[in-house]
């Protein structure tokens, strides 16, 4: 391992560092997560992944048909699609379904067993699909997460030959105080925050009747692990259209086979646009035990990315980075990092609770802000 988790001190708490010199565009590192899922609209409204590692299930040929609505369209270069569908399987109990037999077997020795429905006729009476559509009526798209990870991550500690483990595990990405708790699960959960923390728990209580996981089934455990997936859970995304477009960019063409190739991807892409809008991922989120541990920066020196399709991430520096330097990834997205050192602040109090002392920061703290009323305004909404 090329990487370390270091404690920095009381205030900073914990921190990702180099044990050796990186550079530029370089793979740090790459995990698997703790836990990972499908975001409940998303899979709601037929973005087919494994239901493991979030791997699409359509073909891409598929997926350009479902998006752009086209169901006579014919996407050229077959032998691009990445998407094996003779390795799919499903769950014999409950249908749900697995890119492979591998897939399907970690997730039932880590959490599937505790959650499988059992049946493929859903009743929707089951407490975890209450919680489903609890959660749903919550969140509405664009998602950012789900309770159902918080659901796998129970399961998980129910189902662990060491349950101590699993748990201290879990503490791991907590760090937090009450209060803090209560803040990052307010915002969360938005504004009817407290019926809804009664009703979520309740429906958990019901599915898990667990005594290992009882610390977390009280009000304060419950916000902790609210805290805990809002400022730890990273998006992950999917998706066998984009596989294939990246794969035909290796293929040998001629001058005019590119040409025509380029205006056929331009021409879907457009489709897509007026078709579905900008959902064009299949998307979830899940919690990383490394990623999880570098510190925020508005100027990072690393970044998240997936690679391989599924929810393997790989971290990958954006600069140089020297032996024992810190690794810093952005918490904020392109756009919000773009914004001023007030917006960007704002942003981090609100989601994460801490002001940001990074290089950037500091260096933007003498020079008059930029932001105007109107990106002020356009944050409050
Ligand atoms: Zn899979
Ligand atoms: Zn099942
Ligand atoms: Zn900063």
């Amino acid at each position: 391992m090329d990487v370390e988790i270091r404690f920095i001190d009381s205030s900073k708490g914990k921190g990702l560092f180099a044990k050796k010199s990186f550079n530029t565009d370089y793979v740090l590192f790459e995990e698997e997560p703790l836990v990972s899922c499908q975001f409940s609209w998303n899979a709601e409204c037929k973005y087919r992944a494994c239901d493991h590692c979030l791997r699409p299930l359509e073909s891409a040929e598929e997926n350009a048909r479902r998006l752009t609505g086209n169901f006579n369209l014919v996407l050229p270069y077959p032998e691009c699609c990445t998407t094996k569908k003779d390795k799919i399987v499903s769950c014999d109990k409950c249908g749900l379904e697995y890119c492979s037999a591998d897939c399907l077997i970690s997730a039932n020795s880590q959490y599937h067993q505790t959650l499988c429905l059992g049946t493929r006729e859903r009743s929707g009476a089951h407490p975890l699909e209450l919680l489903n559509e609890a959660w749903k009526n919550i969140h509405y798209p664009p998602e950012t997460n789900s309770v159902m990870l918080i659901v796998r991550l129970l399961a998980r500690i129910i189902q662990s030959e060491n349950p101590d483990v699993a748990i201290s595990q879990t503490l791991q990405f907590c760090h937090r105080t009450v209060n803090e708790d209560n803040e990052l699960a307010h915002k969360l959960l938005g504004e009817k925050f407290s019926d809804q923390i009664d009703n979520l728990l309740t429906l958990i209580k019901q599915a898990l009747p667990h005594q290992v996981i009882q610390q977390f089934l009280t009000e304060e455990g419950f916000k902790s692990l609210l805290a805990l997936i809002g400022t730890n859970g990273q998006g992950t995304g999917t998706s066998a259209l984009s596989q294939w477009v990246s794969e035909t960019s290796k293929l040998n063409l001629t001058d005019l086979e590119r040409k025509d190739l380029e205006d056929l991807v331009d021409k879907l892409y457009q489709d897509i646009e007026e078709h579905t809008g900008c959902f064009m991922n299949n998307e979830g989120v899940a919690l990383y035990m490394l990623q999880s541990a570098a510190n925020h920066s508005c100027s990072p020196n690393a970044e998240v990315s997936f690679s391989n399709n599924n929810n393997k991430l790989a971290l990958v520096s954006l600069k140089e980075i020297k032996e024992g330097e810190e690794i810093f990834i952005s918490y904020l997205d392109e756009c919000d990092l773009h914004r001023s050192r007030r917006s960007r602040q704002k942003v981090l109090m609100e989601n994460y609770l801490f002001i940001c002392n990074c290089e950037k920061c500091l260096r933007q703290c003498d020079e008059p802000d930029v932001s105007s009323d109107e990106e002020d305004d356009d944050m409050d909404e």
